[in-house]
């Protein structure tokens, strides 16, 4: 096992990989930018080293100021965590030239699931069901028609470079496409310097689900369920629960088994994710990511596993922990995002924190990088924390969520967050009953806040 583990993060991921180093009794060392010399994440790692100025181009995406940290105290492996480096395969390849153990999958995992054109030729050929749509790229307007006319309006242009719900635009009839198109192609070259994009059909009141795969490196890999993800804004994600509202034991077992069969053809390592459009009980595969997701803990907590306990075991070569048999799912898991944010439109708010609460009790768990006195910095995402509620059945968990809201205090100057819009959606009778699509809160917030 490592005696030393780098964590190239910040914020509440960075906690939690520092947790499971704890755990393990595995040495930990922080890493941050100078806004950053005061976090939490620096305060509870066992060592930490300054990697940059303010910027995170300078600082937690700069590939020689990690490496130099990790040459410097020693460190034998880096968890990644989530955005900054966690999905460059260029950073994998570097480390792997550097003898510098990588907590995820490899360098060319990274770069063919980091590709959607090259995931979903992948994908389909490992027999993983997808999104009706172009063969590839299309390369321009009139074969963006032609595309159309075969898969049927309404079409969504995509990036293949995409993430974070950027680079994504819709066309519901022929006049639209050549804007659609053209918007597309030159949002994709400013946000990816990359302007390839593809199509699919675009679907109309589909659910987001993904399943939760986790592989060996050597032929072995077992599946944790599905997440419900289907509650965002401007596709990105803000509620998220598991198991999902609408997938029986029968569909999960299925599809699970199409998806952890097709990362051990691969044999891919670490904990990854199929991400899916599911809708009349059918999956369209979207995206694979080859990380540990923002949402890990409502799995996590309906299977009783340590993800990044996982994650560090198989990147020391040790074998998993689980085998499918064992993982069962075991009642009802919610996750809210807390950002600083002011609802409804989501402008960042960040600012010093006067008063944080943390709620507690049975079945609840905090992830946040929080404490009284602390500054949230404006450079970086404006995700504070997550809150998650563990119950027996779905109606348990969400009045645990209920409760747990009510004793979450995130008070500061000039913060905002997004605890009022979970009130407010707890009230509403979709939520309740888990009738709702990805387009349900678009229109919901639409609906009520004009
Ligand atoms: P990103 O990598 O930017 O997150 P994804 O391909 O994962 O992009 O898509 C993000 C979200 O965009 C999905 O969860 C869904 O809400 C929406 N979306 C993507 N493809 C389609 C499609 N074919 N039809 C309808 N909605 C889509």
């Amino acid at each position: 096992m490592f005696k030393k583990i780098l964590i190239a993060n910040r914020g509440e991921i960075a906690l939690r990989v520092i947790r499971a180093c704890k755990e393990m009794g595995i040495h930990s060392v922080a890493v941050h930018s100078t806004a950053d010399a005061d976090a939490m994440h620096v305060r509870m790692a066992d060592e930490s080293i300054c990697i940059g100025p303010n910027p995170s181009s300078q600082s937690y995406l700069s590939v020689p100021a990690i490496v130099s940290a990790c040459e410097i105290t020693g460190a034998e492996a880096i968890h990644p965590g989530y955005g900054f480096l966690s999905e460059n395969a260029a950073f994998v390849q570097v480390l792997e030239d550097h003898n510098i153990v990588f907590i995820g999958p490899t360098a060319e995992h990274i770069r063919i699931m980091g590709d959607k054109i090259t995931a979903k030729d992948t994908m389909k050929k490992l027999g993983v069901p997808c999104v009706p749509g172009s063969d590839g790229g299309v390369a321009d307007v009139d074969e963006a028609k032609r595309v159309a006319r075969e898969i049927g309006y309404p079409v969504i242009i995509k990036a293949t470079a995409g993430g974070g719900g950027r680079g994504m635009k819709v066309a519901q009839g022929e006049d639209e496409l050549e804007i659609a198109f053209r918007t597309a192609r030159s949002e994709a070259k400013a946000a990816f310097g990359n302007d390839e994009v593809y199509m699919e059909k675009y679907l109309q009141r589909p659910r987001h689900i993904e399943i939760q795969v986790f592989g060996d490196g050597k032929g072995r890999a077992v599946h944790l369920g599905e997440r419900d993800c289907s509650l965002q804004r401007r596709h990105q994600k803000v509620f998220e629960e598991a198991p999902g509202p609408v997938i029986s034991d029968e569909t999960r077992a299925k599809i699970g088994k199409v998806c952890a069969d097709a990362v051990a053809a691969i044999n891919y390592i670490g904990a990854g994710t199929i991400e899916f459009l599911y809708e009349d009980d059918e999956f369209y595969f979207i995206e694979m990511n080859t990380r540990l997701q923002v949402e890990h803990p409502v799995t996590e907590a309906i299977f009783g596993v340590d993800l990044v306990r996982e994650q560090i075991r198989v990147a020391a070569g040790l074998p998993m922990d689980f085998v499918q048999e064992e993982l069962q799912v075991n009642g009802h898991a919610i996750e809210v995002r807390i950002n600083a944010e002011k609802v409804p439109d989501f402008a960042p708010r960040p600012g010093r924190i006067t008063q944080f609460h943390a709620p507690g009790g049975l079945g609840v768990r905090m992830d946040s990088a929080l404490y009284d006195g602390y500054v949230i910095p404006p450079y970086y995402d404006s995700l504070i924390g997550k809150l998650i509620v563990h119950g027996r059945d779905r109606s348990e968990a969400l009045a645990r969520l209920k409760r747990s809201l009510s004793e979450l205090i995130v008070d500061g100057q000039g913060v905002e967050t997004t605890i009022p819009l979970f009130h407010a959606l707890l009230r509403e009778d979709d939520i309740q009953t888990g009738n709702y699509s990805i387009h349900w809160l678009e229109k919901w917030l639409a609906r009520t806040y004009g």
